[in-house]
């Protein structure tokens, strides 16, 4: 084999989604070791938006489990044709518009955008439809918050915290699993929005009420892992450029 079909070839091996996976898997595990963590208590979400299901089907082959999806439609038409994928785990990581709640309670298994309470009243008439809190598992649910100022274009503000957590509470088909912040894009920005969060999540009951924090993504995992997520959403990272 010449040296340039050689080069080309490691080059699309060392960019296929199981060795990215392998990849962010170590990143990860570095992280908890350098915070001095316990890597299973972070949670990988691949975030598959806008990738084909033949590339999620390839992580799953893998072991991947938790995918995350931005758009209610493109949610709906993967679990589809994803539903032999029995152990897949699906959490809805976008803005949601109250029309589109229906869809993700139903094929949601995680939602984590909740940004407001009358979002969170509609989802949860809408999981009750779905038969969660009866006969199913309440829908977890995370509540997205707005700490890094201006350039957050959703998420509850700090101040309206208290009552979009209460929201939550009064719908039985619910259940508060954490909170979620989308920070700015500099990393310095970034950390002071998760610790930010890390400080709302003290405020409001602690790990006890809010046992989950959903932060951390393909180019500010670490810093999200040094301030304590329990839950990163990588997408770039695993899949390549959107
Ligand atoms: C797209 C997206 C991600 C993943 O971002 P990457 O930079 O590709 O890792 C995580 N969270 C949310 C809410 C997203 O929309």
């Amino acid at each position: 084999m010449n040296d340039a079909l050689e080069d080309v070839i490691s080059e699309s091996e060392s960019t296929s989604v199981p060795s990215r996976l392998v990849a962010v898997t170590e990143r990860i595990a570095r992280a908890a070791a350098a915070a001095g963590r316990d890597p299973k208590g972070i949670r990988l979400v691949a975030v598959s938006k806008l990738k084909s299901s033949a590339l999620i089907r390839e992580a799953y082959a893998c072991g991947q489990r938790d995918f995350g999806e931005n758009y209610a439609q493109e949610l709906a038409d993967k679990a589809c044709e994803l539903a032999d994928l029995t152990e897949l785990r699906w959490h809805f990581i976008g803005h949601l518009q109250s029309n589109k709640a229906r869809l993700v309670a139903k094929a949601a298994h995680f939602v984590h955008s909740v940004d407001g309470s009358s979002l969170a009243r509609e989802l949860g008439k809408r999981a009750a439809n779905e038969g969660r809190g009866v006969f199913r598992e309440p829908l977890p649910v995370f509540v997205e918050v707005s700490v890094g100022g201006e350039a957050q274009k959703h998420g509850a503000s700090a101040s309206d915290l208290l009552d979009v957590l209460a929201s939550v509470d009064a719908e039985p088909s619910l259940v508060l699993r954490g909170l979620m912040t989308m920070p700015p894009p500099s990393l310095d920005a970034a950390r002071r929005a998760f610790e930010a969060l890390v400080s709302l999540r003290a405020l409001h009951g602690g790990a006890t009420r809010l046992p989950e924090l959903s932060m951390g993504m393909s180019d500010d995992l670490e810093v999200a892992i040094a301030c304590g997520s329990t839950l990163v959403r990588v997408g770039s990272a695993i899949f390549g450029a959107r």
